[in-house]
C-alpha cells in the first residue's frame, strides 16, 4: 500500500510527488498521458519565479520529473478507471486493471482545452484544427491561421504563431479582449496580427483537411465563409477558448463547484485523506506557480493526515 497516490503529473502532481517523496513517504504518481500537463504546450515560461531565461514548458517539467526521481517517487503510466474513497484505505482501479491501495490520494488531474463545439471541429482536429501552438505551429509555416478566443492564452499563442504563420487573425466573440493589458498591447503592435470582433466559428469544412471556415457575427447574425488561399490549399484554426476541469471520475464523490473540486486552504476535499491540487481545484488563479504551491501543501497535509490516521 502506498502512503500517497498522486493522480496526474502536471506541475501540481509533480510538486506533490516531490514533497511527499522528500518527506520519505512511499509515493506513486499516476499519469494517463504524457507527463507535464498543459504547461508542456508552452514554449516560454516567463512568469514562474526563478525560472531561467528562455525556460520552456518541457524544460521546466523535465527538471520537476528529475527532482521527483531523485527523491524516489514512483511513476506509472496508466489511466484511472474508477476510485473508491469510501474506506480509510483508498482504492484506485486503473485502466490496465491494476488495483492500487493508498493511505491518501492527491487529485491533480488538471484541466483540458474547451472545445468550440461546432460541426467539423472534431473531424478536423489534427487536420488543421489544433489546441496547441507549440506542438503544431510548424505545420503552418507561411500559411494563414486563426486563433479563436480572447483570453491570455489566445493572445499569447497568436503572438507565438506569428513566428511561423504568414498572418494570424484573432477571432473573439466580443469586441473587447479578456487578456491582460500588457499582453494585448504587444499583440496590437504586431503587424502580422489582425482581429475579428464579435465573431464565432459556426462550422469548419474541407475534404480531409481544413479548407474553409464559416464565421458568424454575433451582433448582426450574418455568416461569412473564409476559404483557403488557392496556393495554400489549407489554413490553421487554433482553439484557445479556456479549459475544463478533468473531474468526471469524482462526480458524486467529491464536492464540486462548476466542475472544479472544492478544497479548503490545506487542499483538503470533503473526504478525509483525499486532497486536490492545481487547476482542477476551485481557485482564483491558475498558473504553474499556484499549481506547484498547491501540490506542496497537499503533500505536507497528506503526511500529517497519515500520521494521525494510521499511527
Ligand atoms: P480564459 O481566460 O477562460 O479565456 C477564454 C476565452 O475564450 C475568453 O476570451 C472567452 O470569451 C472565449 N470563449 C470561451 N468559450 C468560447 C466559445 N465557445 N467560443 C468562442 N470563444 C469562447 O482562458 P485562457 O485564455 O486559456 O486562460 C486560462 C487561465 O490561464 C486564465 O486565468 C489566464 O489568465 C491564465 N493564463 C495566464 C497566462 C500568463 O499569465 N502569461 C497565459 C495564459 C493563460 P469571453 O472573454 O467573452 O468570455
Amino acid at each position: 500500500m502506498y502512503d500517497v497516490v498522486v493522480i496526474g503529473a502536471g506541475p501540481a502532481g509533480l510538486a506533490a510527488g516531490l514533497y511527499a517523496a522528500r518527506a520519505k513517504m512511499n509515493v506513486l504518481i499516476l499519469e494517463k498521458d504524457k507527463v507535464g500537463g498543459q504547461i508542456v504546450t508552452t514554449d516560454e515560461v516567463a512568469n514562474y519565479p526563478g525560472s531561467v531565461p528562455n525556460a520552456t514548458g518541457p524544460s521546466l517539467i523535465g527538471r520537476m520529473v528529475e527532482q521527483c526521481e531523485e527523491f524516489g517517487a514512483e511513476k506509472l503510466k496508466d489511466g484511472v478507471e474508477s476510485v473508491d474513497f469510501s474506506d480509510k484505505v483508498k482504492k484506485i482501479k486503473t485502466v490496465s486493471g491494476k488495483l492500487i491501495e493508498a493511505k491518501s490520494v492527491i487529485v491533480a488531474t488538471g484541466a483540458s482545452p474547451r472545445k468550440i463545439g461546432c460541426p467539423g471541429e472534431a473531424e478536423f482536429t489534427g487536420k488543421g484544427v489544433s489546441y496547441c501552438a507549440t506542438c503544431d505551429a510548424d505545420f503552418f509555416t507561411d500559411l494563414e491561421v486563426f486563433c479563436i478566443g480572447g483570453g491570455d492564452t489566445a493572445v499569447e499563442e497568436a503572438m507565438f504563431l506569428t513566428k511561423f504563420a504568414r498572418k494570424v487573425t484573432i477571432v473573439h466573440r466580443r469586441d473587447e479582449l479578456r487578456a491582460a493589458k500588457s499582453i494585448v498591447e504587444k499583440a496590437m503592435a504586431n503587424d502580422k496580427i489582425e482581429f475579428m470582433w464579435d465573431t464565432v466559428v459556426d462550422e469548419i469544412k474541407g475534404e480531409g483537411i481544413v479548407e474553409s471556415v464559416v464565421f458568424k457575427n454575433k451582433k448582426t447574425g450574418e455568416t461569412s465563409e473564409h476559404f483557403a488561399h488557392e496556393d495554400d490549399g489549407t489554413f490553421g484554426i487554433f482553439v484557445f477558448v479556456g479549459y475544463l476541469p478533468q473531474t468526471e471520475l469524482f462526480t458524486d464523490i467529491l464536492s464540486l463547484e462548476n466542475g472544479y473540486i472544492v478544497t479548503d486552504d490545506n487542499m483538503k476535499t470533503n473526504i478525509e485523506g483525499v486532497f486536490a491540487a492545481g487547476d482542477v481545484r476551485k481557485k482564483s488563479l491558475r498558473q504553474v506557480v499556484t499549481a506547484t504551491a498547491d501540490g506542496a501543501i497537499a503533500a505536507v497535509q497528506a503526511e500529517r493526515y497519515i500520521e494521525e490516521a494510521f499511527h
